[in-house]
């Protein structure tokens, strides 16, 4: 399909475990490959449980457990974590500022995000991280964008938006999408609430009803054979 990987990449999902669903299976194959890989994440993830009386204190730091333990296996570099309130992602100059910081010192060749303009998405935050992560990017590229931050101007190659309409661009994740659904799996709170694994079942059959269902999504990403992301990917930044 294509060869290319990038020397550095920094994904960023609005939410602990989004970008492995829309972007593991790439980053994993692009980590096998040698790229170095980095995770940024926005929200703490503390509305993600359908538990009454769970401790929102311990979800989020549940949630940044399973975020680090997922990202080893991607061999991840670094996670950075923007900590604002899951639900509540603002599009303020602050959070475009500490993105723009994040691109400017890690360098990344490629930055990978949310397609903002996804039509009839009803989750704020995604929407909003694509805002920000665009916003990012034309600050850290611009010299006159956060002079105070004392760093360099950087200008990425490439934006991978997942999640988009009108993909255009196809990553072939079948030797990688195994990896995929084990850095899932890693974030076992939300084995019930977004993954449909239901804690009363045999576990194993669960989970191979899961895989399954990652496996048919990566097929009907296009209209290929074999598994695939998908992206609408922007270049000339
Ligand atoms: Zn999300």
């Amino acid at each position: 399909m294509n060869d290319y990987f990038p020397k550095s990449a920094l994904a960023i999902g609005a939410h602990p475990d989004d970008i492995e669903f829309n972007a593991g299976g790439t980053l994993s194959k692009w980590a096998s490959l040698g790229t170095k890989i980095f995770f940024g994440v926005l929200t703490d993830g503390s509305k993600g449980s359908w538990e009454q009386n769970i401790d929102q204190i311990d979800l989020i730091r549940l949630r940044k457990t399973e975020q680090l333990n997922s990202a080893k296996l991607f061999q991840a570099h670094e996670v950075l974590f923007l900590d604002a309130i899951d639900g509540e992602l603002e599009e303020s100059r602050e959070n475009v500022k500490e993105i723009c910081k994040w691109i400017r010192e890690i360098k990344p060749e490629v930055v990978l995000t949310h397609d903002p303009w996804k039509r009839y998405r009803l989750h704020p935050d995604h929407r909003v991280a694509g805002w920000l992560v665009i916003s990012a990017i034309v600050a850290a590229r611009d010299h006159l964008f956060y002079r105070d931050l004392n760093l360099a101007p950087f200008r990425p190659e490439l934006l991978f938006l997942f999640e988009a309409d009108e993909p255009d661009h196809f990553e072939d994740i079948s030797q990688s999408i195994d990896i995929k659904i084990s850095a899932l799996l890693e974030h076992k709170s939300q084995h019930v609430s977004t993954m449909d694994i239901k804690a009363n079942n045999d576990l194993n059959s669960e989970i191979k009803k899961f895989s399954d269902w990652v496996k048919h999504i990566a097929l009907e990403n296009s209209d290929r054979r074999y598994p695939c992301e998908s992206f609408k990917k922007l270049s000339h930044l």
